[in-house]
């Protein structure tokens, strides 16, 4: 497994506008090394304790993407560093990841995930609990929370015609609201979308961040 030549393939096929986080969950610490020394920089992680584990023992010039499925009583330990927190899908997790970043005196940037996908089982507003979110505009009070875009995960299925059309509905509820609710904020401008098996379609669908894990890393051994 040659993670520097696989990153490299991963990299060779995004635009300089897109960016790649590297999804290194359950992968260890040599793995993410391998990857910082042909200069990645971006990781991604979705459990808080192994992300924080790796943050304390890896360089301090890595930007930690939590992509994970959030928990109220976890933001505590990852807001002192964390990058970007991928997962938001309700208003009180908002609340508490402003309320953790004031403590530690910080802005952080999230995004809104958004469920797209036709399995019951992944998390994020719908379209519709999004929207109602953003109209009631109590979330603009939050000065320690940047909103900076949306994620979203297309149904796990062959039927590729079916993840473009998801990416897609992505796309075009991040214009819809862009243009209602952030028209005048330039930090307001990610689409999250696109992982090892599916990124090729993400980016022709306007992805600006792709979340790559077993392509670069390989298959993880759970
Ligand atoms: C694990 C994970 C990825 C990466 O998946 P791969 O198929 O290994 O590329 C991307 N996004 C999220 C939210 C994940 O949990």
């Amino acid at each position: 497994m040659d993670i520097k030549s696989n990153l490299q393939k991963v990299l060779s096929d995004l635009p300089e506008s897109v960016h790649l986080v590297a999804v290194s969950k359950f992968h260890p610490k040599e793995a993410l090394m391998e990857a910082y020394n042909a200069g990645q920089r971006i990781f991604g992680e979705s459990k808080v304790q192994e992300m924080t584990e790796k943050q304390e023992a890896l360089p301090k010039d890595i930007q930690w993407h939590f992509i994970g499925h959030l928990q109220t009583n976890k933001i505590k330990y990852m807001a002192p560093y964390v990058a970007m927190i991928h997962g938001v899908d309700s208003y009180k997790l908002l609340t508490e990841i402003n309320k953790q970043a004031e403590k530690c005196n910080r802005v952080i940037p999230c995004l809104l995930q958004i469920h797209i996908a036709q399995e019951e089982t992944k998390f994020g507003f719908s379209f519709e609990e999004c929207t109602e979110m953003l109209e009631k505009e109590d979330w603009k009070n939050l000065s320690h929370i940047s909103l900076q875009g949306v994620m979203g995960m297309a149904s796990n299925t062959d039927d590729m015609e079916q993840v473009r059309h998801e990416f897609k509905s992505l796309h075009e509820y991040f214009l819809k609201i862009k243009q209602s609710y952030f028209s005048d904020n330039d930090a307001f401008r990610h689409i999250s979308m696109g992982m090892s098996h599916d990124y090729p379609i993400a980016l022709e669908e306007g992805a600006t961040l792709v979340r790559v894990g077993s392509k670069i890393f390989g298959e993880r051994v759970y």
